[in-house]
């Protein structure tokens, strides 16, 4: 925890973006219910405005039954080059107080401020600094967490909403963390909260107490991170935007794995993950990375560019198969100790609607995401994103 407790990470996030950007653009929208989403049969909301929650509309829901929660909502269409054009403007603003600023999304990034605290005069001032600027410049409304990591700093800025700060100190975490439902815990999705609560384990305090062999025994592989997790560690580092123009989801196995099927479904729902961001953010990348890390810590990268720049599942997968089975047969099955799939060379699409063309296998299976999240439709097993 030393090194984590000597920075400080600020997480932005914007208030209902989609719709508040709607609303910023059609006075007429403002104070009403608005709902921003597909507008189709299988249409699912991205954005509810803060009027449409109060009548249980969230991001997330088929758009068919937010219009029986709430039939006299206005319903539009995103448009996504304009969100983009608003999130352009929002990041510069970040890039005021750090170069380390680390996008998730449009509307949402970590800043590693560790190094400016001194001439922005401290953590709160930078974040009431970036809320004030945001809402001059833009006329949007953010909310802003300060923490010692990553996981805190998200957390904390959920618990800001809308449009508050909240700062978390390393000497009052367990009071913070202790209380709240385990699901709060950054990867905690309805399938592992499902098992956490079949075990009796309903709030992080009493993840936290859990001897760690109880703690593997419910939650397998994954035991010792969510344990870290609950006591409020993470040492995850920001990254910086130039690094994370790539979009990768990788795995650190408990133990080595050298079955080349098992690899290769894990692998697959990495693909999965990086293709379906790429759709959400109406991306499209050229080129497929695989790194590879083998039992004794040699780390191996490949690459291939496409002939054309997708954002398809399966023509994403196939390529990071055949890099996959080139390294395999190569260095003669060596098992793995960290696989990850990702992309770089990634661009944004410009449609006139703001609507990407996806194939239909890709639509069905990010509805069902959204729907039920990250566990829903994970092919491999993907669960720990991002460790190193
Ligand atoms: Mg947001």
């Amino acid at each position: 925890m030393q090194a984590s407790s000597q920075r400080t990470i600020v997480h932005v996030d914007m208030d209902a973006f989609y719709a508040s950007v709607e609303q910023l653009d059609h006075p007429e929208y403002r104070g009403l219910p608005l709902i921003v989403g597909g507008l189709g049969a299988r249409g699912v909301v991205s954005t509810a405005s803060y009027e449409a929650r109060r009548f249980g509309v969230h991001s997330a829901m088929p758009t068919i039954q937010a219009r029986r929660l709430c039939p006299r909502g206005i319903y539009v269409q995103p448009r996504m080059s304009r969100y983009r054009q608003v999130s352009r403007q929002v990041f510069a603003i970040f890039s005021r107080y750090t170069p380390m600023v680390e996008g998730l999304s449009l509307d949402e990034a970590f800043l590693e401020v560790s190094a400016s605290l001194r001439l922005f005069g401290g953590a709160r001032a930078i974040a009431e600094d970036i809320r004030k600027a945001i809402r001059e410049e833009t006329g949007l409304s953010a909310a802003v967490g300060v923490a010692p990591n990553k996981f805190l700093a998200k957390l904390s800025s959920d618990l800001a909403k809308p449009g508050g700060i909240k700062e978390v100190e390393s000497d009052h975490i367990h009071r913070l963390l202790d209380p709240l439902p385990v699901r709060r815990l950054w990867g905690v999705g309805k399938k592992t909260g499902a098992v956490l609560q079949r075990a009796g384990i309903l709030t992080i305090g009493q993840l936290r107490q859990l001897p760690l062999v109880d703690a593997q025994r419910i939650l397998g592989n994954q035991a010792a991170h969510f344990q870290a997790l609950s006591r409020g560690e993470d040492d995850r580092e920001v990254m910086a935007e130039a690094q994370s123009r790539s979009i990768s989801h990788e795995e650190t196995f408990a133990e080595n794995i050298g079955d080349p099927e098992q690899l290769l479904a894990i692998m697959q729902g990495q693909v999965e993950s990086v293709a379906r961001q790429l759709r959400e953010q109406q991306l499209t990348a050229r080129c497929v990375v695989l790194k590879l890390r083998d039992g004794r810590f040699q780390t191996a990268t490949r690459s291939k560019t496409l002939p054309e720049p997708t954002n398809e599942t399966r023509l994403l997968y196939a390529q990071a198969k055949a890099l996959f089975e080139q390294w395999w047969h190569r260095e003669g099955g060596k098992p793995l100790r960290l696989l990850g799939a990702g992309v770089s060379q990634i661009a944004e699409i410009e449609r006139f609607q703001g609507e990407v063309q996806s194939s239909h296998l890709d639509s069905t299976l990010d509805d069902i995401h959204k729907k039920f999240g990250e566990h829903g439709v994970q092919l491999g097993r993907s669960l720990l994103k991002n460790r190193q």
